[in-house]
């Protein structure tokens, strides 16, 4: 099940030789992205870029994704696929005295590993009360069917528009 190759892992030895100001594109596009301590949680279509460039101070990466992850919704308790979208900035830096509060530094080895970091953002973008749609219509509060799917006898008042 575990993939050992990780497709996040950015050889990017080569930009640091570059002049500040060089960048690369790298693009993205993973059926599923686990998260390795909580068993219950996967991410899924995991689509987007990063543009890392070399910076004075470090590498800068910009990431742009998109994921799909299985959540219920609060009010009508369905299932259903949550999509999130993330974007963030960050400086891997070549010297401590450069880190920012994230505190990343250019790995020695020349690889720069997404993962950890592409979790972290997608992780809080997963709303407390997830909804499965703006104008979901919940469960009805007397015999608890879905509004989204029927209207029951204690819905009467959305059949306005019909009347003569
Ligand atoms: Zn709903
Ligand atoms: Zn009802």
């Amino acid at each position: 099940m575990n993939n050992n190759k990780n497709l996040l892992r950015i050889n990017i030895g080569f930009l640091i030789a570059q002049s500040a100001g060089t960048y690369r594109e790298f693009a993205f596009d993973l059926p599923e992205l686990a998260v390795e301590d909580d068993q219950e949680l996967i991410f899924t279509a995991v689509k987007g870029s990063s543009i890392i460039s070399r910076a004075q101070q470090g590498l800068l990466v910009q990431g742009n994704f998109s994921a799909e992850t299985p959540s219920t919704c609060v009010r009508c308790l369905n299932d259903f696929q949550l999509h999130i979208k993330t974007d963030f900035d960050e400086l891997y830096a070549f010297k401590e005295e450069n880190a920012t509060d994230s505190g990343l530094m250019v790995p020695e080895n020349g690889y720069i590993d997404l993962k950890p970091l592409l979790l972290e953002y997608l992780l809080v973008e997963i709303p407390i009360n997830p909804i499965c749609k703006d104008d979901c219509a919940g469960l009805c509060p007397e015999c608890g069917c879905n509004l989204n799917v029927i209207h029951c006898e204690h819905s009467g008042h959305i059949t306005q528009d019909e009347r003569p």
